[in-house]
């Protein structure tokens, strides 16, 4: 398999450290809100990228974070925790919002079919394992202690901006921020791993340490988990790719100090989902959920086969027409595996192909819309329906769209034995009705009501759309 990594911005062959086994770390939710689901993108492209390694047969481990401390409302050191900010807004006390929050990602989650890490990992619940990393450092001569909080200092390193990516403007923004905010800084790239109450006097949650009471700088977290968690050589770390700079790379200058050797050997990192405003952020304040795209109709399956319609990659961009078309496609797919016999064993032989074909499109940097033409293909191919149902079950433990079982609920509803063009009629007949309800044309849709009621079809409104089936 190949994966472009943000080391050096190419594709390259992936070799784990230890044959046959995958450790990978994802940075989790900043749980002080709803996650929205530009960040809900990065997560279904990393689901995706765990599942298909498990295809190829890796035993993959797969740990993340949950930072409920320490992420303050800028990446460059400054302002206030963010959990703090969300504490506030909803009078609660922080570890209530992370509660809830955390709950609310792996609901989010579950009605995207993204799987659990293997390990969760919250945050405050490793404050001794951060300290000792930072007593670490600072033995070592990577981190000094100033102004009450300890600081790592990057002028020990030989190349403290590791990725290939990092343009000039991401740099500009890190550095000028830091610089800014605090003259502790013996360098204005260092960052802090450690803040005392000399810094933030109103932070909810403290722990005593060597250096004052006080608590964790972000970027410490990730490293600390990870190394405990996945040991001193870690196969690939995600996230998207605002991440990469500073917390990837503040990650791997603390990691390297730390080990004393190379850490990570690939960066999987996801771009950003945009809408008309730009890249979708929770600090803006106005942001789409699950919760909301689920009020307006829309099956959250509907969007992660729109993210897996694209390469992670690149930006992607939001917009209700193309969701529309993703839950269109996502509707037509479902039906036309509905219309499959369930009769007959699956040739097993004559399905290799099309599985060596999907291999071969998501082995080439994850490229799921090619993983979605060979299912396309499939089911257009010369094979027996039984064949085929193996094949959408096979490619689906990759995919997560649960297609047979959304092919057996529009079985159910729609009559097993009407054939898919007579499904597709009745699809379009109620699309129609519902066109003309909108456009306040009531002839039209009484007309159209009475064109289905005369084929027995009882339809019913439900948040997902209208369902159906024929009344015997
Ligand atoms: P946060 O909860 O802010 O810590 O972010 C969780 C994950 O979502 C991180 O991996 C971010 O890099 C990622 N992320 C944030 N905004 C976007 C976006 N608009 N599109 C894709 N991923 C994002
Ligand atoms: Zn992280």
């Amino acid at each position: 398999m190949e994966l472009t990594n943000t080391l050096t911005m190419k594709k390259e062959p992936f070799v784990p450290h230890e044959p046959g086994k995958v450790r990978m770390y994802t940075c989790g939710p900043t749980v002080y809100h709803f996650a929205h689901i530009g960040n809900l993108r990065s997560y279904i492209m990393e689901d995706v990228l765990e599942k298909f390694l498990r295809y190829e047969g890796f035993e993959v481990n797969r740990v993340m974070n949950i930072t409920d401390v320490g992420h303050l409302s800028s990446d460059g050191d400054t302002g206030e925790d963010k959990m703090l900010k969300g504490a506030k807004r909803e009078h609660k006390t922080v570890m209530e919002i992370a509660g809830f929050y955390t709950d609310a990602f792996f609901a989010d989650c579950k009605k995207l079919n993204i799987r659990k890490p293997d390990t969760i990992v919250p945050a405050t619940s490793r404050v001794d394992d951060f300290i000792h990393f930072i007593s670490v450092l600072l033995e070592k001569g990577y981190a000094y202690q100033a102004g009450g909080n300890v600081y790592f200092d990057t002028s020990k390193l030989d190349d403290y901006y590791v990725f290939g990516n990092q343009s000039g403007e991401d740099l500009a923004v890190g550095v000028r921020e830091s610089v800014d905010a605090d003259e502790n800084k013996r360098n204005k790239t260092d960052f802090v791993l450690w803040f005392t109450k000399s810094k933030f006097e109103d932070q909810e949650l403290k722990w005593e340490s060597p250096w004052g009471y006080g608590y964790p700088g972000w970027h410490i977290e990730c490293s600390a988990i990870s190394v405990r968690e996945l040991g001193e050589y870690l196969d690939i770390h995600c996230g998207g790719i605002d991440n990469a700079f500073p917390h990837h790379t503040n990650e791997i200058a603390q990691s390297e100090a730390y080990l004393g050797h190379p850490w990570c050997g690939y960066w999987f990192h996801v771009l950003h989902l945009i809408d008309s405003q730009g890249k979708m952020s929770k600090s803006k304040g106005e942001f789409l959920t699950v919760s909301l795209l689920e009020e307006k109709g829309y099956d959250p399956l509907s969007y992660r086969l729109f993210c897996l319609q694209s390469h992670y990659r690149k930006p992607l961009v939001f917009s209700y027409d193309s969701l529309d078309n993703a839950a269109q496609a996502y509707q037509k797919l479902v039906s036309r595996i509905a219309g499959l016999s369930k009769e007959g064993e699956p040739d097993k032989e004559a399905a290799k192909a099309y599985q060596e074909k999907f291999s071969q499109a998501l082995g080439s940097d994850l490229n799921t819309s090619l993983g979605l033409t060979v299912l396309y293909d499939v089911l257009k191919a010369d094979l027996s329906d039984a064949t085929k149902r193996f094949l959408v079950a096979d490619f689906d433990t990759v995919l997560s769209l649960s297609l047979l079982e959304a092919a057996e609920k529009a079985g159910t509803a729609a009559g097993d034995d009407l054939s898919p063009e007579e499904k597709a009629e009745i699809e379009t007949l109620i699309a129609k009705r519902a066109e003309a309800r909108k456009n306040k044309d009531w002839a039209q849709a009484d007309a159209l009501r009475d064109e289905l009621a005369a084929r027995h079809v009882v339809m019913k409104d439900t948040p997902n759309g209208v369902e159906w089936h024929i009344s015997k």
